[in-house]
């Protein structure tokens, strides 16, 4: 759409304000609304922005960055093809921007660009990305100690879909109009936790729509007098809300899947297989990307299907890297990798950015995985020395440790580039600082509402 194109439509519909959104180095979506009079001219000259965004830890610490400090300023631009009025609140709009330094460049740390980055580098192996953020989340009320779930019901059981059946519809329906394929809905195992999939899109629209998805989930809630949780582990009693990444790689014209190989162990290609080695060779600092709240390793843990150890799997929900069995009919185009040790305190355009590029690396290095990587149970149940045996590694326990994983990991660190990777650390590392000298409850309450 032109910018004359979303002003008309905007103003037909009644729209007044249309807010630029984009997501900060923490996860935390956040924006700037243009008012409707002056839309056409903050579209072309997008609304300032303090560089010091991409340098806010937890509670908007400004962490001491060079050149991320009071002086300096970004646009946010908007991309016309995000525009979407809010079907929960119609007098408003939404597009995703992207960070342009004054010369109108993109800057540095722009965790879009970065993702665009990784799309161009698999775009010139002749490759197309496919995407699909796998999210859930918890249904809550607010009471006096803080939150409890709206229900106890069990794991997809009938009765887990009574209490949230009025939000449940009225997201879908919201998400429908947004144009996001809504795939498929289910009450999951922990108490109020919800699970509602969404079809994969290519990668730029696939990470485009999880904020969309964050956005939406969390206003109707809302307006039912509920809250939404994203947080990784926002009850720690129950099981975590994960926010497994699915990918998979198609030719140039966008019609064959790589990944799939009629003849390949579990119906999976050499290309998948190296792909798979590619993201295990990276996963201990991956993961201080996919999965990067201090939160988020309270739901690491073994026995949680959330994946706690450094292998892969056919249909394994405690592997790292599941090999999802295709669907009848659909064995080429299901074909895909999931990433379980990835939540929704992460930035999407960072993980899915990152994922992408420790993939391609193991393409280009041919980094076919050992065959002893290949779990078929629950790792934690191996005999003693079976483990070490096969080279099998924990994931890191701790933000601190994913955050020392990520620091020593060269490829990833290159890829991300100095001012993205600089800003990134230091803010996990206050993140990690600040919660270690707090209790459990601290950790949770600031979390919870956060995503
Ligand atoms: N809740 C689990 C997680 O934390 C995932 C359960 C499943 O859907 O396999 O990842
Ligand atoms: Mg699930």
């Amino acid at each position: 759409m032109t910018i004359q194109e979303i002003v008309r439509k905007s103003s037909d519909a009644g729209v007044h304000l249309v807010t630029f959104l984009y997501c900060d180095n923490g996860g935390v979506i956040r924006g700037k609304s243009a008012h409707i009079s002056s839309l056409a001219k903050r579209m072309e000259s997008g609304i300032g922005l303090t560089v010091a965004m991409q340098a806010m830890s937890d509670m908007d610490d400004l962490q001491p960055i060079d050149g991320m400090g009071p002086r300096g300023e970004i646009r946010l631009i908007p991309d016309p093809n995000t525009f979407t009025i809010l079907p929960y609140s119609p007098r408003r709009a939404t597009m995703m921007a992207d960070m342009l330094t004054l010369d109108r460049k993109p800057w540095a740390a722009c965790p879009r660009d970065f993702l665009k980055k990784q799309i161009k580098r698999a775009d010139d192996m002749g490759l197309k990305v496919q995407a699909a953020f796998e999210p859930e989340w918890s249904l809550a009320r607010r009471n006096a100690d803080g939150f409890s779930p709206i229900d106890d019901s069990l794991c997809f059981s009938g009765v887990g879909m009574i209490e949230p059946m009025m939000v449940i519809d009225d997201i879908i329906e919201a998400l429908d109009a947004q144009g996001l394929q809504v795939e498929q809905y289910y009450p999951e195992l922990g108490h109020g936790q919800q699970e509602l999939t969404i079809g994969h899109a290519d990668a730029l629209r696939a990470a485009d729509n999880h904020i969309v998805y964050r956005e939406t989930v969390r206003n109707v809630a809302r307006q039912h007098d509920l809250y939404a949780s994203f947080a990784p582990k926002p009850f720690p009693d129950q099981a975590g809300n994960g926010c497994h990444l699915h990918i998979s790689l198609w030719d140039a014209t966008g019609e064959h899947n790589l990944f799939y190989d009629p003849d390949g162990r579990h119906n999976l290609s050499q290309m998948g297989y190296r792909f798979i080695g590619g993201i295990l060779n990276h996963l201990r600092g991956l993961v201080a990307i996919t999965a990067p709240s201090v939160n988020s390793y309270r739901r690491l843990s073994p026995n949680s299907w959330s994946s706690a150890f450094v292998c892969y799997g056919p249909d394994n929900r405690e592997a790292a890297v599941r090999i999802p069995s295709g669907y009848w009919g659909d064995e080429m185009g299901s074909a895909n990798l999931e990433l379980k040790p990835s939540d929704s305190s992460a930035n999407p355009y960072l993980a899915l950015g990152s994922l992408i590029s420790v993939g391609l690396d193991g393409i280009i290095n041919d980094s076919v995985p050992s065959l002893d990587l290949e779990i078929d149970g629950d790792p934690a149940t191996l005999p003693d020395g079976e483990l070490q045996r096969r080279g099998i590694q924990s994931l890191p326990r701790s933000l601190d440790e994913a955050v020392l994983a990520l620091e020593a990991d060269e490829a990833l660190m290159e890829s991300l580039g100095p001012t993205l990777s600089e800003a990134y650390l230091a803010i996990r590392r206050a993140d990690a600082k600040l919660f270690a000298g707090n209790d459990e409850s601290f950790e949770v309450r600031h979390h919870f509402h956060k995503y």
